[in-house]
């Protein structure tokens, strides 16, 4: 493994990529190419830049306040660095770290070499991007074969549990039904 990540992009104080703030880091390279992809750019991991260990790690400290979510592209294209990237993140800070991928859980779980990371991630959102099944409703993810699995909880019973978003969930639904009443009132 080398020190070098392949990064498109650094967002600080993001609020989509998971719940709260976050450091959302977009690793570049996926071959998963799924149709009606939001950042085709993504693609090429050439299309990124050089980003050690050590510098991603600092920026993920001076955001004090915020999570860290893994994104792109597809970090696990580049799954040893960010093996390591987590385990560094867990064992210095407190912070909790999501990461979405294209492979779905079951395919991670059976490869020795993609599921290393596996307990250093608090919620998985798997699964490629699937037009027809495109739901902007949803939270955090951008179609309905996605899920954003707790990969504690799922570790420790072998099975897939999805993460308990509830207070989250009621509180995206309330925001919808708030904007849907104002744009009714605005008709
Ligand atoms: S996994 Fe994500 S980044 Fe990769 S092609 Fe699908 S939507 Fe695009």
């Amino acid at each position: 493994m080398n020190n070098n990540i392949s990064i498109l992009d650094i967002i600080h104080d993001t609020t989509v990529d998971g719940p709260g703030f976050r450091t959302a880091i977009y690793a570049a390279g996926c071959t998963h190419l799924c149709k009606g992809c939001h950042n085709s750019h993504s693609w090429n991991i050439d299309n990124g830049k050089g980003y050690s260990i050590d510098s991603l790690l600092e920026e993920v400290k001076e955001a004090e306040f915020a999570n860290v979510t893994f994104t792109g592209g597809d970090p696990f294209m580049q799954v040893e660095e960010f093996t390591e990237l987590a385990r560094r993140i867990k064992s210095e800070t407190d912070k909790d770290i999501w990461c979405y991928t294209g492979y779905i859980y079951e395919q991670i779980i059976r490869s020795e070499r993609l599921s290393r990371i596996l307990p250093y991630i608090d919620v998985l959102v798997d699964g490629r991007y699937v037009e027809s099944l495109k739901d902007e409703s949803l939270i955090f993810r951008g179609s309905s074969n996605q899920r954003l699995i707790d990969v504690e909880k799922s570790l420790k019973s072998a099975t897939v549990v999805i993460w308990n978003n509830r207070r989250i969930e009621l509180s995206h639904i309330h925001m919808q039904n708030k904007f849907s009443t104002t744009s009714h009132i605005a008709i």
